[in-house]
């Protein structure tokens, strides 16, 4: 496990006061680290999970070559270029119902879907392709299909032996069903994260207190709480904590005790009254930033020690007890747009690697901006889209609104954040621009 001296020192021209995006995931990447326990879940528990080992195939999906369509079974060798085929219809394939019996030349197989392909017969016509010959006979006409169309080939999903899934994939729908298709009750996936958070600041109201001159009530609690059960996490909920240190102390040292993670909000701007700062220096190893983004900024991040469990009196210390650990530490900025913009950007993909998971993340979209955008080169900008596709079917993007960093309305309507990078100027109308999807994130 690197200190922050010691990433800090690995990364050229590191500048905590100038650090832009692209320097805070190269630094989250040497700080965050993989959790390694973990444990076996029946199928229905494991969706949102990570995988932590390989799962290995233990039969081959499908069993069987089968039917693709419904309609008849028949040797492709029967078939001649050019040439009409007429068909004695033997008997009845169904899905889980197979024929049995031996397929004589001019004949073939009446076939559902799914249906083994009875011996021999390796074609399928559909349905809609035959005319009733009469006297129980079916008729293809010339060049209708090739040997071979229609056919489902035993193992072409999965094959018996191999490698179905990998350790770190993420277990969406798709995976749970492939994991299902081979008859498997649980799966073995890492641990899931703990994660806490609270708010910080004085002037901060919880749901039911009285409104009072100059406080707000609190939004990052309820964002944060939502973006981190987006994730799959297990919440720790820690409410507003004030501006008091003994209180902060109390609040990040249980934090650090219970959870994998902590985030916070409010209190790391410079020049903050605040006592956060202070207290999270003093317990733990931390970076301050400045970061070249908008909205955004400020940004605390590191790690606060977790007390080592009290050993029986008298025992000796055990050189080989496992490591005490530490929790990781971000304290994000106050302003609601400003959390949920940073947790996007980078506490979701820190997140994300301490589950183990490996599964990249969705690429960004080109979309055309139907609006000017102002923007300096030297900060990555996060505007709130909505993104729609026009008639032509090409993306179009505007803006939501006022893109104050306090204004929640303008992440409520945006369907999309549009990522305006380091050295990007300023956007005419009819110039594509990046865009990161919110559908499934938020
Ligand atoms: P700070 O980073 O503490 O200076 O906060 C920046 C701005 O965000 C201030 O206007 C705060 O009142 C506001 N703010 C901080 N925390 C919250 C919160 N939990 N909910 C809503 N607004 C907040
Ligand atoms: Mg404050």
């Amino acid at each position: 496990m690197k200190t922050i001296a010691q990433i800090a020192a690995e990364l050229q021209g590191y500048d905590p006061q100038a650090l832009s995006v692209a320097d805070v995931h190269a630094f989250l990447q040497r700080l965050v680290e993989p959790v390694v326990a973990t444990q076996e879940v029946g199928l229905f528990q494991a969706l949102g999970r990570v995988l932590a080992r390989d799962v290995i195939s233990p039969i081959s999906v499908p069993s069987h070559d089968n039917s693709a369509m419904d309609g008849y079974a028949l040797a492709g060798a029967e078939l001649v270029a050019g040439q009409p085929l007429t068909l004695r219809v033997a008997g009845s394939a169904f899905a889980g119902k197979p024929w049995a019996g031996a397929v004589a030349r001019g004949a073939c197989v009446r076939i559902m879907t799914g249906a083994v392909l009875p011996a021999g017969l390796d074609t399928v016509v559909p349905q809609e392709f035959t005319t009733d010959a009469g006297n129980g006979c079916i008729r293809i006409a010339a060049d209708t299909l090739k040997p071979g169309d229609n056919r489902r080939f035993k193992g072409e999903d999965l094959m018996q032996g191999r490698v179905a899934l990998a350790p770190g994939e993420w277990l969406g729908p798709a995976a749970l069903g492939l994991l299902a298709s081979l008859g498997l009750e649980t799966v073995p996936v890492f641990r899931r994260l703990r994660v806490a958070y609270f708010s910080t600041g004085d002037e901060i109201l919880s749901p039911g207190d009285p409104p009072r001159e100059a406080a707000v009530y609190d939004s990052n609690r309820y964002t944060v709480f939502g973006m981190l059960s987006r994730l799959g996490v297990e919440v720790i909920d820690m409410g507003v904590v004030r501006d008091d240190p003994a209180l902060l102390e109390a609040a990040l040292r249980a934090a650090a005790q219970r959870a994998d993670a902590i985030i916070t909000s409010g209190g790391v701007s410079v020049g903050e009254a605040d006592h956060m700062r202070a207290m999270m220096q003093q317990l733990g190893d931390m970076a301050f930033w400045r970061i070249a983004m908008r909205p955004g900024r400020p940004m605390a991040v590191g790690r606060i020690a977790r007390a080592r469990a009290s050993r029986p009196a008298g025992q000796q210390e055990d050189a080989a007890a496992p490591d005490p650990g530490a929790a990781l530490l971000f304290g994000l900025p106050g302003n609601p747009v400003a959390v949920m913009v940073t947790f996007l950007a980078f506490v979701r993909p820190a997140l994300l690697r301490m589950m183990a998971c490996t599964r990249p993340a969705p690429p960004l979209l080109r979309a055309i901006s139907t609006e000017a955008l102002r923007k300096k080169a030297g900060r990555t900008e996060y505007q709130r889209g909505s993104v729609s596709t026009a008639p032509d079917g090409t993306l179009h993007v505007r803006t939501t609104g006022n893109q104050g960093s306090g204004v929640l309305r303008s992440m409520v309507q945006a369907n999309g954040l549009i990522v305006l990078h380091h050295d990007q100027g300023p956007v005419a109308v009819g110039d594509p621009v990046d865009v990161m999807l919110l559908d499934g994130v938020l």
